[in-house]
């Protein structure tokens, strides 16, 4: 529909240093978030306050070396979707959600804050301008906000950044885990948080440059996807997706604090759990009710990149523990269908969640 086409091949739909996209037919996918969409979405502050935003090529953005953000961490992100449905329409998905979140995690890093309006219509340019790049489904347009402290100053280690760089870039994304819908495996950490309590709920860079440490060594020692942070034996969640626990009758995750970022997705699936009948608990689990959990039932990653993805068996203090009988769960695939359904305009939005963009 589009002719756009996702590739791994170098120079076949690779960035090159332009953020230019060379697209050639090819069937292998290229891995979440390599390919940049043409058009960029870019906003600056002056005097601690936001211009108008400008729409222009994917390439480059100049920062001063004493940049805020490079030395201080001053920085925080989104990532959201947008949708081609079967009806031939893009829809993005949220919008307003991640606008909020964003907002939030600028107050939180005592950043300029640009506010949900202007974030919601950066990512609509930058979703209208990127139209074509919009792949079929199961494919989808990622966006990523960027929100970069751009004050030059090396010595502001313990003042905040008053000027700011937003940009919203846009990638045509298919699935995060490689080898499509296929049960993960997950490490339980009941030793190492995810991050500290101030930045729990804040999408900001140094959340990930924490967790890779240990996540890489999972990987290592585990052949683990992922780690199910549990400090202390209280479930949080993983790198980057909110964890549930599914049965034929029941939907559990951890009630909403400031210990781990409070996913559109997993908000989403609680809702879409409630519409189908499912009884839908919030409430804090010990990583030991883990094992009784998985004799049984179902265990899923939510979020924008991972969508709803299954979880096949846990590593808990070296032990390799299956979960249901190792595969997807069935109620897991029928709650990331009853949200796919929704996002693709398949099913009605009875909750008001996508926004049409063209
Ligand atoms: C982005 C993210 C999620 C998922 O949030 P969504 O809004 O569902 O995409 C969950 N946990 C962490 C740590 C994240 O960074």
């Amino acid at each position: 529909m589009t002719g756009f086409v996702m590739t791994s091949q170098p120079g076949n739909g690779a960035v090159d240093h332009t953020g230019v996209v060379d697209a050639v037919p090819s069937t292998t996918p290229a891995p979440f978030g390599t390919i940049a969409a043409p058009v960029m979405v870019v906003a600056v502050t002056s005097g601690g306050v936001f211009g108008a935003p400008s729409v222009q090529p994917t390439e480059p953005v100049q920062l001063h070396p004493f940049a805020h953000g490079l030395h201080y961490g001053s920085s925080c992100f989104e990532g959201l979707k947008a949708h081609r449905g079967v009806d031939g329409v893009v829809r993005a998905f949220r919008l307003d959600y991640h606008a909020q979140r964003l907002s939030e995690s600028a107050r939180r890093l005592h950043l300029p804050d640009p506010g949900e309006q202007l974030i919601v219509t950066m990512i609509e340019q930058a979703i209208r301008a990127n139209l074509e790049a919009v792949p079929d489904a199961p494919g989808a347009l990622y966006l990523r906000p960027v929100l970069i402290g751009t004050e030059a100053n090396i010595g502001a280690a313990a003042t905040p950044s008053r000027e700011a760089l937003l940009y919203v870039v846009a990638s045509p994304v298919g699935d995060y885990f490689a080898g499509g819908i296929r049960p993960l495996t997950l490490q339980v950490e009941t030793d190492i948080p995810r991050t500290t309590p101030q930045f729990g709920q804040v999408k900001t860079g140094a959340n990930y440059a924490m967790a890779l440490d240990v996540t890489l060594q999972a990987g290592r020692d585990h052949g683990a996807d992922q780690v199910l942070f549990a400090p202390g034996g209280d479930v949080q969640e993983t790198g980057a997706a909110n964890f549930l626990l599914i049965n034929d009758d029941w939907v559990v995750t951890r009630a909403l604090d400031s210990t781990f970022l409070h996913g559109a997705t997993r908000d989403a699936i609680l809702r879409l759990a409630g519409d189908l009948g499912y009884r839908v608990e919030e409430r804090s689990i010990p990583s030991d009710e883990l094992v009784a959990w998985a004799a049984g039932g179902e265990a899923a990653l939510a979020g924008t990149a991972a969508v709803l993805s299954g979880v096949g068996a846990l590593i808990m203090e070296g032990r390799r523990i299956t979960v249901g009988d190792g595969q997807v769960g069935a109620n897991t695939l029928r709650l990331r269908q009853a949200l796919v359904d929704v996002q693709q305009g398949r099913a009605d939005d009875l909750h008001g969640w996508t926004s049409v963009i063209g």
